[in-house]
């Protein structure tokens, strides 16, 4: 199935949330009140998204990931990384699965912290930043094209990432929202660590971006992404790790916990930031399952990507550049793992 020139399907807001997870105590039930007030706050970002041209032509004039190469939720992984730019092939639009079941919307009101919590209320819970690329990967071309096993194949160690057509870079872009996400997230009281901070000539590899994470043990990882798609496509997406059990990759144990996660920060930083699920890839419902990225293939702890718009967009690429855009793009994405771990 294309996605070319079809129109992303309506964000649903009168059923975001989905069933109740089984992870939810019952000290956050009364809680489902604040629910109801968080609806009009999806449904004012889809309206707010529509007013933009959000309904765009579904790439069908794009390049790489567009008309020619558009791609399908049934496709495979092969057919990946269009763009040419993906972060361990996360950016490409392609060699995703559609994950039809699962709407973007959440089941935990993430304004509303169960009692007790306050400034530190994430005191002694780790979470890993895994800022995407690295903004001097492009002068490291053989160091990042080397390749590393993550564990169902072989894979290149990094990639340069996108950007926009006026030059802000991905690597830019993502540092950035990693560094106000860390900020939001340390006043809550957690430790934070990022995978890297412009602070290392390339890389890490993925494989070493997957193992800090796990290594820190932390309760939550989030890779920060924007995707290289064709002009026209739009929208953010969570990527969730799916089942594999093959080499040194064993994602069984953390399949079921980081879809918690993705949905979480998908509802959240749709109402932060106002947008709509990605009208290309994961059929409008924001979350996409992949099995070909090492970061999320090696990973032991609860992570999820996050591509947060489409660079080569020029309507996407106006919010990715604005900073107050990027900073409800942290907020979004920190209220969504505050949730998971106050659920977990
Ligand atoms: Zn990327």
């Amino acid at each position: 199935m294309s996605y070319a020139g079809s129109n992303p399907g309506p964000f649903d807001p009168s059923d975001p949330f989905g069933p109740p997870r089984p992870r939810r105590s019952p000290l956050r039930r009364p809680l489902t009140v604040t629910l109801a007030a968080l609806v009009p706050g999806a449904l004012l970002g889809w309206l707010a998204y529509e007013a933009l041209g959000g309904t765009g032509s579904g790439g069908a004039d794009g390049p790489g990931a567009g008309a020619g190469a558009a791609p399908s939720v049934l496709s495979s992984p092969a057919n990946g990384a269009d763009s040419g730019h993906g972060a361990d092939g996360a950016d490409g639009a392609g060699g995703v699965s559609g994950d039809g079941k699962t709407g973007v919307g959440t089941s935990t009101a993430s304004a509303s912290a169960p009692a007790g919590s306050g400034a530190t209320s994430l005191q002694g819970r780790v979470v890993v930043i895994d800022p995407g690329h690295n903004p001097t990967n492009y002068r490291h071309t053989a160091d990042i094209n080397r390749k590393v096993d993550i564990g169902t194949n072989l894979k290149e160690c990094d990639t340069t990432g996108t950007s926009t057509n006026s030059g802000y870079s991905e690597a830019e872009f993502t540092l950035d929202v990693a560094h106000r996400l860390r900020a939001l997230l340390q006043q809550q009281g957690a430790t934070v660590r990022l995978t890297q901070d412009a602070d290392r000539p390339y890389g890490p590899c993925v494989d070493e971006r997957a193992r800090i994470g796990n290594a820190a043990h932390a309760d939550a990882v989030v890779s920060i992404h924007a995707d290289g798609a064709g002009a026209g496509q739009r929208g953010f997406h969570v990527i969730l790790p799916g089942t594999v059990h093959e080499g040194a990759a064993d994602t069984r144990a953390i399949v079921a916990p980081s879809k918690d996660l993705g949905k979480l920060i998908a509802g959240d930083f749709s109402r932060a930031t106002g947008t709509s699920p990605s009208n290309y890839v994961g059929d409008g419902t924001g979350l996409v399952t992949r099995e070909d990225l090492g970061g999320l293939n090696l990973s032991t702890v609860p992570k999820v990507f996050i591509e947060c718009g489409n660079m080569r967009d020029t309507k996407d690429a106006a919010l990715l550049t604005s900073g107050a855009w990027r900073q409800k793009a942290a907020q979004g994405i920190s209220e969504g793992i505050v949730s998971f771990l106050h659920g977990s």
